[in-house]
């Protein structure tokens, strides 16, 4: 397994909303664990235990099927989390260094939306391991809460046991977990990608079957394959800068594009969760974080951003 690139090494998938030429909308719609979901654990018994139903996927292929169903993938507002939610996680492995690093990156997040995220002993809705040898990967959203209590429902790789201080790479690793965990997918995958870039396909499969040891089915639906927007809800102008892409070397496209490993999250990033979590007021570290700012930030259509301030005023 390659370490050097733990982002890549992630299998779960997706993301995002809201596109600039006005496609969407009902942002705040509330998740419904209970109705439409998804689930997935990489065992056979705990599917039996966690039924899955996918209606929203069924037409979708088969190997992209399966990847949803091992680890938990959707697109759909319903695997949103719910307005204001506190969103417990807890750590399954790793020491004390580890998870007060892992914490570090997960405020990051909530500087920008309405979810809290506490940190509890055991039994999290979020569990936490940090097993060096399985990738970096996370369950979509709310779907986490439909994996078995004692199964993890992300793991992060390459979180080193010794330091004390996120370095550049493990932050990129936190940061585009918990996008998975807040629903988001992926930025690379996204309908808006068409016209960005052209994919060198026989670049990624050589790359990701060499250094990621993936099968070509992994590299098709993490990599290569872009959503279809009827199994999206919005997406946003694309965004090189994303904590929710992959790194991009020369091989990968057509045109020879460099696109690091972002390490932060970008303007878009917090205005994008921002609009589908949307706080009432800004937190105090980013005080000209309002959803209007975010709304001006995604050129948002005139309105969408009427809709999305007058949820708003509405939340709980
Ligand atoms: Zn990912």
């Amino acid at each position: 397994m390659h370490r050097d690139d733990p982002i890549a090494q992630e299998s779960l998938v997706d993301r995002r909303s809201l596109s600039s030429s006005g496609l969407i909308v009902s942002p705040l719609k509330l998740c419904n664990a209970g109705s439409t979901g998804a689930a997935g654990d990489t065992s056979p018994d705990q599917s039996t235990e966690n039924p899955v139903h996918l209606s929203a996927l069924e037409d979708l292929s088969p190997e992209f099927q399966k990847h949803t169903t091992c680890r938990g993938i959707s697109i759909k507002n319903e695997f949103l989390w719910p307005q204001s939610e506190e969103i417990t996680y807890s750590y399954i492995s790793g020491n004390h260094r580890q998870h007060s690093k892992v914490d570090s990156g997960i405020t990051r997040w909530s500087h920008y939306i309405n979810l809290t995220f506490r940190r509890v002993s055991s039994g999290g809705s979020i569990r936490i391991s940090l097993n060096d040898n399985e990738g970096s990967w996370s369950y979509l959203g709310a779907l986490c809460l439909r994996a078995h209590i004692d199964s993890p429902t992300m793991n992060l790789q390459g979180i080193d046991d010794q330091t004390e201080i996120l370095e550049d790479r493990e932050k990129a690793t936190v940061l585009h977990e918990f996008g998975h965990a807040i629903g988001l997918l992926h930025e690379h995958q996204s309908p808006s990608r068409i016209g960005e870039f052209t994919l060198n396909e026989k670049g990624i499969i050589k790359y990701y079957e060499t250094s990621h040891e993936w099968s070509r089915a992994e590299i098709q639906c993490q990599v290569i394959d872009i959503y279809k927007e009827k199994h999206i809800t919005n997406f946003s102008q694309f965004d090189h800068k994303s904590v929710m892409m992959y790194p991009m070397y020369p091989s990968h496209t057509l045109e020879g594009l460099e696109l690091p490993l972002n390490t932060e999250l970008s303007e878009i990033d917090k205005a994008f969760a921002m609009v589908h979590y949307p706080r009432l007021e800004p937190q105090i570290p980013s005080p000209q974080w309002t959803v209007a700012h975010a709304l001006d930030v995604l050129k948002a259509a005139a309105q969408i951003s009427m809709q999305v301030i007058k949820n708003t005023k509405t939340l709980p």
